[in-house]
C-alpha cells in the first residue's frame, strides 16, 4: 500500500490528470487534505525506523529490485510519462533511463560515502579515536514538479532513501500518475511498509507536507514556490533543498566546434519543448564566430519537428509567459530568424536575435522553446552576460584551449563542456545551483549527505596522566599544555 487511503466516510475531493495533447483525462486522483498528509507522515516514521534498520545493504538490495522493476516495465512507465506531459516516448525513455542510472549509484555508494570514518583525534586528544557517520533523517518531504516528472524527483527520492530515510512524495498535479507508478513500482519491492508515499493535490497539500513534521523538504520547482516553502519551513525550523528555476546560458569561444555548440544549443532550447530546468536560454557567440553560428542554428532549427520531436507545452498558463517573452523582445528590437508563433498548445521552436539584455527573454525563465543569442567582442563579454542573472543553474561552454578557465568563471552551480547537458547523466556529480536557483544539493556524495546528518563520535582509547577535562587539573598541566601549544603552532614564520 502506497497511496494514502481516503477515509471511507468523507467526501473527498478530486482532481483530474490531463493529457496536455487532448484535454483527454488520464486519471483521477484524491486532493489529500492536511490530515491526509499528517497521517502519511506519521506513517511514515515507523517504515523509516524499520527501512534504517535494513542497512546499507539490506536497502541496496532493494533499491536494485526496484530498478530490475522500473527498466522491465520502462515502456509501462513511459507511457504514463507521456500522456501526463505530451513529451515523445524518446525523451520519456531517456529520462527514465537516467533516474535508473542514479538509483544504481546511490545503491551501490551510500555505505562508501555515509557509513563510519574515522578521522584524525589530533595531538591534545592522541589517547582517543574519532570517527564520523552519516545517520539518516527520519521522514524526508519531497515536492516535485511535472516537467520531468521521473529523472527530476527521483533526484531526491533516490538519495534520501539510499540515506535511509523514508519518504512521502508531493507529486505536481500534472504528473499524479507517474508519482504513483514509482511508488507502486517501490511497494512491490518493499512491502513490509510504506517506505515511498505518494500524496496527491494541489499547492496546498504540498503546503501541508511542509508543516507536517518531516526531518527536511526536498522542494524542486520554481523560485517563487521555494520562497514559500522555505517562509514557511522556517516556523518549524525544518531544513530545506530548494532545486528551483535557471536561466542558463550557452557560451561559444573563437575556437569552439561551432557545429557541435549550434547542435547543442538546438537540442537544449528545444528539447522538451523547453520546459527543463537546464535548458538553454540565452547564448553568447564570440563575433569571430557570430554568423557561422546562427547559420548552423537556424538551419537546424528549420529541421525541428514540433509534435514529433518535442510535445505540447504540459501547462497551458506556462504559453502565456512564453507568448510574452517573445512579444516583448521583438517589440524592443528583436528579430525571429524562425518561429515566434505560439499556438494553443505547442510553440514553434523560436530562435531570437538583437535582443536587449534587460529584456524579459533574457533575464526572466521563459521555460519554452526558444532561445537568444547575443554576440559579444571576447569572452570576458560572454561570462559578465551569462552572470548577470539572478539564476545560476546550469552553463554550457563550447571552447577548447580556455574551455576549463571559463566554467570556473561563471555563476552556476553546473558546468557541461562541449556537449549539453552532461552533467545531469554523471550520477556521481552533485546537481542544484545558486542564487535564484536555489541552494543544497542533490545527485553524487553530496545529494547523499544531503538527506543525512554526521554524528560525531570521540572515544578514549586509555587514560594519560595530563588530565585536562578534570577539576583535578593542575596548574603544572596548564603550564605543559602552553608551552606544548606555543611549541607546536607558535612559530612566527
Ligand atoms: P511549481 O513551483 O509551480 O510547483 C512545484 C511543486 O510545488 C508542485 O508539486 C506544486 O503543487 C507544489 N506547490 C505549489 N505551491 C506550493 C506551496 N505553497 N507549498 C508547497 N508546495 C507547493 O513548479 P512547476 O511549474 O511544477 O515546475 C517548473 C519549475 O520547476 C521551473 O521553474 C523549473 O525551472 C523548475 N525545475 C527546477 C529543477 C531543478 O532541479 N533545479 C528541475 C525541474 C524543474
Amino acid at each position: 500500500m502506497t497511496a494514502v487511503e481516503p477515509k471511507p466516510s468523507a467526501v473527498r475531493d478530486t482532481f483530474d490528470s490531463l493529457d496536455p495533447a487532448t484535454d483527454e483525462v488520464v486519471g483521477t486522483y484524491p486532493v489529500h487534505t492536511a490530515e491526509d498528509v499528517q497521517a502519511a507522515v506519521d506513517r511514515a516514521r515507523q517504515a523509516a525506523a524499520w527501512w534504517a534498520g535494513l542497512g546499507f545493504e539490506g536497502r541496496a538490495e532493494r533499491l536494485r529490485r526496484w530498478n530490475a522493476v522500473i527498466t522491465h516495465r520502462m515502456a509501462e512507465l513511459c507511457a504514463v510519462v507521456s500522456r501526463e506531459t505530451g513529451k515523445p516516448a524518446g525523451d520519456a525513455q531517456l529520462e527514465v533511463v537516467l533516474a535508473v542510472e542514479h538509483i544504481h549509484w546511490a545503491a551501490r555508494n551510500a555505505r562508501k560515502v555515509l557509513g563510519r570514518k574515522r578521522r584524525p583525534a589530533g595531538l591534545l586528544l592522541s589517547n582517543h579515536t574519532a570517527s564520523v557517520e552519516y545517520q539518516p533523517l527520519g521522514v524526508v518531504g519531497v515536492i516535485g514538479p511535472w516537467n520531468y516528472p521521473v529523472y527530476t524527483p527521483l533526484g531526491s527520492i533516490t538519495y534520501a532513501l539510499a540515506a535511509g530515510n523514508a519518504v512521502v512524495f508531493k507529486p505536481s498535479e500534472y504528473t499524479p500518475g507517474v508519482g504513483q507508478w514509482l511508488a507502486d513500482a517501490f511497494a512491490e519491492v518493499a512491502p513490509e511498509y510504506p517506505v515511498l508515499q505518494v500524496i496527491t493535490g494541489f499547492g496546498a497539500t504540498g503546503a501541508a507536507l511542509v508543516g507536517a513534521g518531516v526531518d527536511k523538504i526536498a522542494f524542486t520547482g520554481s523560485t517563487a514556490t521555494g520562497k514559500k516553502i522555505m517562509a514557511a519551513a522556517a516556523e518549524t525550523l525544518t531544513p530545506v533543498v530548494i532545486e528551483a528555476g535557471g536561466k542558463d546560458p550557452l557560451i561559444v569561444d573563437a575556437d569552439a566546434d561551432v557545429d557541435a555548440a549550434a547542435d547543442a544549443a538546438v537540442w537544449g532550447a528545444f528539447s522538451n519543448s523547453g520546459q527543463t530546468c537546464i535548458g538553454v536560454e540565452r547564448v553568447y557567440v564570440h563575433e569571430q564566430v557570430y554568423d557561422r553560428f546562427v547559420d548552423k542554428v537556424v538551419e537546424l532549427t528549420r529541421r525541428v519537428r514540433p509534435g514529433e520531436q518535442y510535445g505540447p507545452m504540459t501547462m497551458p498558463a506556462q504559453l502565456d509567459v512564453v507568448r510574452r517573452h517573445i512579444a516583448d523582445a521583438l517589440a524592443r528590437g528583436g528579430r525571429a530568424l524562425t518561429g515566434g508563433g505560439v499556438g494553443d498548445r505547442f510553440v514553434e521552436p523560436t530562435v531570437l536575435v538583437d535582443v536587449p539584455e534587460d529584456s524579459a527573454a533574457v533575464r526572466e525563465e521563459t521555460f519554452g522553446p526558444t532561445m537568444t543569442i547575443a554576440k559579444v567582442r571576447d569572452m570576458d563579454e560572454a561570462v559578465d552576460k551569462a552572470n548577470a542573472t539572478a539564476y545560476g543553474l546550469g552553463s554550457t561552454v563550447f571552447a577548447r584551449r580556455n574551455a576549463t578557465r571559463l566554467a570556473q568563471r561563471l555563476k552556476a552551480g553546473m558546468i557541461s563542456i562541449n556537449a549539453p547537458f552532461s552533467f545531469a547523466g554523471t550520477a556521481a556529480l552533485p546537481f542544484g545551483g545558486v542564487g535564484d536557483s536555489g541552494f543544497g544539493r542533490i545527485h553524487g556524495p553530496e545529494g547523499l549527505r544531503e538527506f543525512a546528518r554526521p554524528k560525531a563520535v570521540a572515544r578514549q582509547r586509555f587514560a594519560v596522566p595530563l588530565k585536562l577535562t578534570t577539576f583535578d587539573r593542575t596548574g603544572k598541566t596548564d603550564d605543559l599544555v602552553r608551552k606544548l601549544v606555543t611549541g607546536l603552532y607558535g612559530r612566527r614564520r
